[in-house]
């Protein structure tokens, strides 16, 4: 076949194929009653425009400030966000408590002790043991990846303080975090496998500023399995350009606070329903935080957007049919145990939650919209994602995960949808001293607020199912984590 023949049939193919897929795309858009898209483009309107949620993240970082879990001022925050919400006028507002194991640092130090002393900046893994009073000393040994790590045999780590050097990849969807966070989680217990002392990683992070990252790492107590901690990417880059010319000893000194129980819970409240109150469209956030900085971008941005959303959605004339619930999560940051205590507690109800969306990705614009529907429902996602395309939000896939405290509810065969925000710089800020307030711009929080409500209300008003006919195929893979007893398993956050 002469090469202009092939062009021509290939042009062919892809016109008829582009054809085919706009007759099929646009059969397969549920209607919308003109009423019900005049108020989805009002809430996108006044979403643009809101304050509510903007002003939610400024008061709780400010007021309240950074929140971990377990804590004080994790309890805070709770007694914080209920008046808040009462204030705004939601319906239904409660705690619903559960116990946590709680860790917190109380001291975390590094330095260079030879060829050439000078101070790190480190900052302790969540879940790290202390070190002896004082802190232990040992020569370092680096490696580029734990997978290198895995593969070493015990006589070179032993006695050796591990220092895993592996670099975080910068992407949109936040896909590097996920290769470079095994190195935060796993890094400890594999150090003590291999008899070293304790385990240095570079940051989890993008940014190349000298601050660290902490972050939860694999423990099945309160506690893991040795001291851990993360160093700033300028300090990983002294001690890697040191140890090229021979060897380099450290010292760590980290003292933490461990209990067996703490407090902790989830902020619940509604926009009731006029019509069928029990079916539930559920909006997440978690309240809780790291401590360095004050949880601006992680979390209090998801809480302020699934707050000022269902504020926007209250201020209709008249509520949608089915209720808006926006839960605050406890516990996050340090196993999802906030998720797990509400999957728990409400299995018997799973049957009423129509849909999940969470919002714990920063505060910055979303880009696509994913969904995780039962086939039969997909005319419902194009029909949401049509009415978000004015936003700047292209259509997604249908293999949505939702959010960390919903990524369970697939499995109870509740359908979720994650709107998927630009993680470009969530990663130079995530679980730093960095994480305040300032960060979060006005206009790119709104865009999420108007988002949220646009599909929320259109998933509470219509009568629409997004269920699988069989369900999501999991066939009751989920077991709840007894979140609430001492005898917990961590489930990766
Ligand atoms: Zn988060
Ligand atoms: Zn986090």
């Amino acid at each position: 076949m002469s090469s202009s023949r092939r062009t021509f049939i290939l042009r062919l193919w892809i016109a008829s194929l582009c054809l085919l897929t706009s007759v099929a795309h646009a059969q397969d858009v549920a209607e919308v009653p003109d009423a019900v898209r005049e108020n989805v483009e009002l809430l996108v309107h006044k979403g643009l425009e809101d304050t509510v949620g903007y002003a939610f993240v400024r008061d709780l970082t400010t007021e309240v400030g950074p929140r971990l879990a377990g804590s004080e001022a994790e309890a805070r925050a709770r007694s914080w966000s209920t008046q808040k919400l009462a204030e705004l006028g939601f319906a239904n507002i409660r705690t619903e408590p559960f116990t946590i194991p709680y860790w917190s640092r109380r001291v975390d130090r590094g330095s260079i002790v030879s060829p050439a002393p000078q101070n790190m900046v480190i900052t302790a893994l969540g879940g790290s043991t202390s070190t002896p009073p004082g802190g232990v000393e040992a020569e370092v040994i680096r490696f580029e990846s734990m997978r290198e790590l895995r593969a070493a045999s015990s006589d070179i780590v032993a006695g050796k303080i591990v220092f895993i050097d592996e670099k975080m990849t910068r992407t949109q969807d936040g896909s590097g975090y996920v290769m470079a966070v095994r190195k935060r989680r796993n890094c400890a217990t594999t150090t003590s496998e291999k008899d070293g002392v304790a385990c240095l990683i570079r940051s989890v992070g993008t940014q190349d500023r000298r601050f660290a990252h902490t972050g939860m790492m694999s423990r099945s107590t309160a506690v893991g399995d040795g001291p851990a901690a993360a160093v700033s990417p300028p300090d990983a880059e002294q001690l890697t350009r040191l140890l090229e010319n021979g060897p380099v000893r450290i010292r760590l000194d980290i003292q933490v606070e461990a209990q067996s129980e703490a407090p902790s819970g989830n902020v619940i409240a509604e926009v009731v329903g006029r019509e069928r109150p029990e079916e539930v469209v559920l909006l997440g956030c978690h309240l809780d935080s790291w401590d360095l900085g004050t949880g601006a971008v992680d979390d209090g941005a998801g809480c302020g957007i699934v707050v000022g959303a269902a504020h926007l959605i209250m201020s209709l004339d008249e509520a949608p049919r089915r209720t808006i619930r926006i839960v605050l999560y406890g516990a996050e940051e340090v196993g999802v145990l906030g998720g797990h205590a509400y999957a728990k507690r409400h299995a018997d109800e799973m049957d009423h939650h129509i849909l999940a969306a969470e919002s714990d990705f920063g505060a910055d614009k979303i880009y696509r919209f994913d969904t995780r529907f039962g086939e039969g429902a997909l005319p419902y996602a194009r029909a949401m994602q049509q009415m978000l395309e004015p936003l700047g939000i292209a259509p997604g896939h249908n293999l949505a995960g939702g959010g960390p405290d919903i990524s369970m509810l697939p499995e109870l065969g509740v359908p979720v949808v994650s709107p998927r925000q630009s993680g470009w710089d969530y990663f130079d800020l995530h679980h730093t001293p960095d994480d305040t307030f300032d960060k979060i711009e006005h206009s790119k929080l709104n865009q999420n607020v108007a988002a949220y409500a646009a599909f929320a209300y259109l998933a509470a008003e219509m009568d629409w199912d997004f269920r699988p006919s069989t369900g999501f195929g999991y066939k009751n893979r989920y077991r709840p984590k007894a979140a609430v007893s001492p005898s917990w398993s961590v489930r990766e956050p």
